[in-house]
């Protein structure tokens, strides 16, 4: 939709960087270039953005760093150069095709991203699983989102996050547990601090290692112990039952799994449990007071909970909090994960994961397997799940797998243990980066550079943390031969021979088919199409062909049946061990990483704009006083910080925000942003949860030491 006057014209779109999702007003100037404003009437934000939003255009305007031609090289020792589109997908589609005849399908796959659009997802995921014949497609928001997934889907039966944000007006009680969103979901927050400066008896309760931003703000903060998180979500749970403050009839009528979980938080005291968490009894029962005191009890959480070897169970344990006390489909109450990429939840609608198929239909289900490969008229598709985002890298260095498509994400910069990433990337027979810019550490590993269209070049959908659908207008050209990244597709699947399925005429029509896709599942969109979504400006899923007149659904489980076989919502009983990464004397120290205020993801885009970069430019690492002083170190100075996979040098901070024997690194920077020193993911772990496959990146075994130039 845009409003023509002389000289410029506006469209309503949205943020493209987190899962927020605010709503952007565009003005296109006459020359060509965009201006960003808050859009006043999108229902998220209200017209509001943070500092990254507002600088939007910016990135967008800013064409230096964009990739503007295919390139392609025929071997590692030459440089890239540029060829036809035509010339650069032949030879794709021809290494391709050998390679699968070679090896077969799985030896290939994709890389996604949750800046992908739902489309974008769509043809990738429908391309791979139904044409190709393998599930290797995996995406960044494995490193995400991806233990919330599991950990809904076990208590609730679907991955539903079952809260709107008009949920946190009606709140008076935040239960922030391993999240910054004053820093990294900044819009949420300012509703919360609103909220909370014209209610002051609203409690925030913030659970975090470090005195972040958030818990500056907060009225209790439980700075626990890395690690410790299923023993206080335990123990409150324990306390709930003990004083009675659970809702007995909720967990008769409506849940399962009450009496293995009571005994479970009942196998450890409040004085034990404070032991291991490291915080005082007092704050822990006040905790529980708080949120049996309160109308509206939601929790937010991100990546503390998710990035962790036992990440579901962190999230089941979370949950069971909301269960006991049926503190779920109720106004101002329900469990809230934040998402951190723009389409995430987009990406999760498309099954575009290893172990999903579209809908939120499970890849193990020979019946969900027949149906979608009968709705998609392909190749059989295969049982045997794909490798997911480590995996993938781990399968190109001991080459289980000879080729991978990169689609706008970084690996080399966001992948835990880049050491071995990269060692993948050289071991790879092949591989082709589809993105916008060349500030992408990943570019200099491509056999094949496909430049793409970045956010206002083309028409898409995204998905926000709160289910909510909204439509992305094209503004301005691509620069250069970039093309849309389902055309691109669209034509490699030609060159594949799969051309007839994938004779899209438009986005649109690719949209269309998505919708189709979701009829009779829990989050049938039936009802929707880009004519609605331009009307309505966004909806909620789900959104059926019944739904027409209204905005879509704003809650779930209001009637307390949930998405499980009997409608009854699962308590879990939660081991509370934590898994990670073992401390020694060699590692003795936890390092956990993080978001700063103004940069987003591997700063391909933040990282180019001055404002933003004036918050903060250079990498570094947070340590306590009592850390530091052990090992002489001063503030400002450059150390050296190892853990068992790699090394590099960094400048210290000195802060007393940090627990003592944590220590806090920013995981934006790479080599091409930063130094060459700065790559914080050369020393993360690759463990991953067992049932989820998303990183420990909050818990890795480091030594820091003073630096002495070689
Ligand atoms: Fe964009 Fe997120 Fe900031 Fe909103 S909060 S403006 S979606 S980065």
């Amino acid at each position: 939709s845009s409003l023509n006057n002389n000289t410029q014209t506006k469209y309503k779109s949205t943020c493209s960087y987190c899962g927020v999702g605010c709503g952007v007003e565009i003005t296109k100037i006459d020359n060509g270039k965009i201006y960003v404003e808050g859009d006043k009437d999108h229902p998220s934000s209200k017209g509001m953005l943070c500092s990254k939003g507002m600088n939007l255009h910016y990135t967008v305007n800013d064409k230096s760093d964009r990739l503007l031609y295919p390139e392609m090289r025929f071997n590692r020792n030459m440089p890239l150069q540029r060829v036809s589109w035509d010339t650069a997908l032949d030879r794709t589609a021809a290494i391709f095709k050998a390679i699968i005849q070679k090896y077969g399908p799985d030896a290939v796959g994709f890389y996604v991203s949750g800046q992908c659009s739902t489309e974008e997802y769509y043809v990738i995921n429908k391309l791979i699983k139904g044409f190709i014949g393998s599930n290797n497609i995996d995406t960044n928001s494995r490193l995400c989102m991806s233990s919330a997934v599991v950990g809904y889907k076990l208590t609730l039966g679907e991955d539903s996050v079952p809260v709107c944000y008009d949920d946190i007006e009606l709140a008076d009680c935040f239960f922030v547990t391993g999240a910054n969103p004053a820093w990294c979901h900044p819009i949420i927050w300012r509703r919360v601090e609103a909220h909370k400066q014209a209610n002051p008896d609203v409690k925030i309760i913030v659970i975090d290692p470090r005195k972040t931003q958030t818990a500056a703000q907060a009225d209790l903060h439980l700075q626990l112990n890395p690690g410790t998180d299923i023993v206080l979500t335990n123990i409150i749970g324990r306390i709930l039952i003990e004083n009675n403050w659970i809702d007995q009839d909720f967990i008769t009528n409506h849940t399962d799994g009450f009496e293995a979980y009571r005994e479970q938080v009942f196998s450890r005291t409040l004085t034990e449990a404070a032991n291991i968490c490291g915080l005082a009894e007092s704050d822990i029962l006040l905790a529980a007071q708080y949120i049996h005191e309160s109308k509206g009890f939601l929790s937010m959480w991100t990546m503390g909970l998710n990035q962790s070897v036992v990440g579901v169970n962190k999230n089941l344990s979370l949950i069971d909090l909301h269960l006991i006390t049926g503190r779920i489909g109720k106004e101002g109450n329900g469990p809230f994960s934040l998402t951190g990429q723009p389409n995430a939840m987009g990406g999760r609608e498309v099954g575009g994961l290893a172990n999903m198929l579209p809908a939120h239909r499970d890849l193990l289900n020979p019946a969900h397997r027949d149906e979608v490969q009968a709705f998609w008229g392909g190749t059989k598709i295969s049982d045997k799940p794909g490798f997911t985002a480590t995996e993938m890298f781990q399968a190109l260095a001991d080459g289980r797998m000879k080729a991978i498509w990169i689609v706008t994400t970084n690996p080399m910069v966001s992948l835990p243990d880049l050491n071995m990433v990269e060692k993948g990337l050289q071991n790879a027979k092949f591989v082709v980066v589809q993105d916008i810019s060349n500030r992408s550490d990943t570019v200099k590993y491509a056999d094949v550079v496909l430049p793409a269209a970045a956010w206002a070049e083309k028409e898409s959908v995204f998905t926000n943390s709160e289910r909510r659908i909204t439509f992305l207008p094209k503004v301005v050209d691509a620069p250069g031969e970039a093309l849309d990244d389902t055309e691109i597709i669209k034509r490699f699947a030609q060159k594949m021979g799969f051309g007839e399925s994938f004779n899209y005429q438009n986005n649109s029509e690719i949209y269309d088919e998505h919708c189709l896709s979701t009829k009779g599942t829990n989050i049938d969109i039936t009802g929707l199409d880009y004519d609605i979504l331009k009307e309505k400006r966004s909806v909620q899923w789900p959104y059926t062909d019944n739904q027409t007149s209204g905005f879509g659904t704003r809650r779930l489980f209001t009637d307390s049946k949930f998405y499980t076989l009997n409608s009854r919502a699962k308590i879990h009983a939660v081991p509370d061990e934590n898994l990670s990464e073992k401390l020694s004397e060699d590692f003795p120290l936890i390092l956990t990483t993080g978001r700063i205020r103004d940069q987003w993801h591997t700063m391909t885009k933040t990282g180019k704009v001055n404002k933003l970069n004036q918050h903060i430019a250079q990498p570094y690492v947070e340590i306590h006083p009592k850390d530091a002083q052990k090992r002489g170190i001063i503030e400002g100075q450059v150390i050296e910080i190892e853990s068992i996979r790699g090394k590099n040098q960094v400048k210290v901070k000195i802060t007393e925000d940090i627990k003592e024997g944590v220590c806090f690194m920013p995981m934006h920077f790479g080599k091409i942003l930063g130094n060459a020193f700065g790559r914080t993911n050369s020393l993360t772990n690759t463990l991953v949860d067992a049932r989820s496959k998303e990183p420990d990146f909050k818990f890795s075994a480091v030594q820091i030491r003073t630096y002495v130039k070689p």
